[in-house]
């Protein structure tokens, strides 16, 4: 007998093809030739990486982070261009890139020594991740040119694509003009193909898509700006977090709620107890207030999360009953209004959602 704890989430395949239409619209808009490079690192920010990579197989390429994840695409039998966003950790994972044709990212120059000593069994096409303002990963503007040419000298490598990540582009006091400046006084004049957007930057900046757009959020139907919600931007939310109430109780006026009594009732009422909790990725930091609906209807949390349940307030709905359905997020609670209210994005909302949570496919 399977567990009969009602916490599931649903992953919307359709969704996610539908985003990925989008995010192709938008780049044709901009430049009719570029591609799309679908970022599905983090488990496809929690959508799972092979369904996504499945619903999202008409992108012109995927992203992610660790070789584990990129062979593993390999295996279910992608031959997309994958790009590993951030390289290589240790010289040792060369080979298998080099079998797998996958495409690392170079952010350092002692990675182009190890590149330059490398024997590998094909020659690798690269990404030099050039530094134009934010200052995570990439090799300075000022040596950008000094990389570029010291990685054409390498036997092992094939090509070379230029990159820079946006500190702002979802955040219009910092944009991307002062960025795309550094970038492209330090690659003037170079015949390389470039990839500079994400999300925030495709939607927002579109004269700035380059030749490879790396969407990732949009894809999953989340919106990349404050305020505003992925339906705003003709996006499908991919993810539906749901679950249950396992328990109707009322308290009366002055009683404590939960750990800490850190909500006291302010008159009689009927609260639930749902089946999620911060072991499943719900964020504990979520306050009383946080949206969430049952029977459709929003409501409201109340007190502190715990590991594996939540409170919440049931006088909006007068009929619930132990068994009716709540949306944690997702449908018509988008992910960024629950994210907001608990001081984070959506991105972790996803990102955070616990393997123990049974995942359903529509
Ligand atoms: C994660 C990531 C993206 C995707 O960003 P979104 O905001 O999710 O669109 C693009 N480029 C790089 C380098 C990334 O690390």
């Amino acid at each position: 007998m399977l567990s009969q704890r009602p916490l599931v989430v649903r992953i919307d395949r359709a969704a996610l093809t539908h985003n990925l239409g989008v995010a192709r619209r938008a780049t044709l808009a901009a430049h009719p030739q570029a591609r799309v490079l679908a970022v599905i690192k983090a488990n496809a920010y929690g959508h799972g990486i092979l369904r996504a990579a499945e619903a999202l197989r008409n992108a012109d390429g995927f992203a992610v982070l660790s070789l584990d994840e990129a062979l593993a695409l390999r295996h279910a039998g992608y031959s997309h261009p994958i790009v590993l966003l951030e390289g290589f950790f240790s010289g040792d994972e060369l080979e298998a890139m080099a079998h797998a044709h996958l495409r690392p990212v170079i952010h350092r120059e002692d990675q182009i020594t190890l590149l330059a000593r490398a024997a590998l069994p094909h020659r690798l096409d690269v990404w030099l991740k050039i530094d134009t303002g934010m200052h995570r990963l990439g090799i300075p503007a000022s040596r950008a040119r000094a990389a570029l040419a010291a990685l054409q000298a390498c036997a092992s490598v094939a090509s070379v694509t230029l990159m820079t990540h946006f500190a702002g582009a979802d955040e219009p006091a910092i944009g991307v003009a002062a960025q795309q400046q550094v970038f492209s006084e330090c690659t003037q004049g170079l015949a390389l193909p470039v990839s500079l957007a994400n999300s925030a930057a495709l939607l927002r900046y579109p004269a700035v898509v380059g030749d490879w757009v790396r969407p990732g959020i949009m894809l999953y139907g989340a919106s990349p700006f404050a305020g505003q919600t992925g339906s705003d931007l003709g996006l499908a939310a991919a993810m539906t977090l749901e679950s249950r109430l396992i328990a109707v109780r009322r308290v009366a006026r002055g009683e404590g709620l939960g750990y800490g009594h850190a909500f006291m009732a302010p008159q009689d009422m009927n609260i639930g107890i749902v089946a999620c909790g911060y072991a499943d990725g719900y964020p504990r930091h979520a306050p009383t207030g946080t949206p969430i609906l049952v029977e459709g209807r929003e409501t409201r949390t109340l007190g502190r999360v715990s590991m594996d349940m939540l409170c919440v307030d049931l006088t909006p709905c007068p009929n619930a009953h132990v068994g009716s359905p709540v949306t944690l997020w997702g449908g018509a609670l988008p992910a960024e209004r629950v994210a907001a209210a608990a001081g984070t994005i959506a991105y972790e909302l996803f990102t955070a959602l616990s393997a123990r949570v049974p995942v359903e496919e529509t």
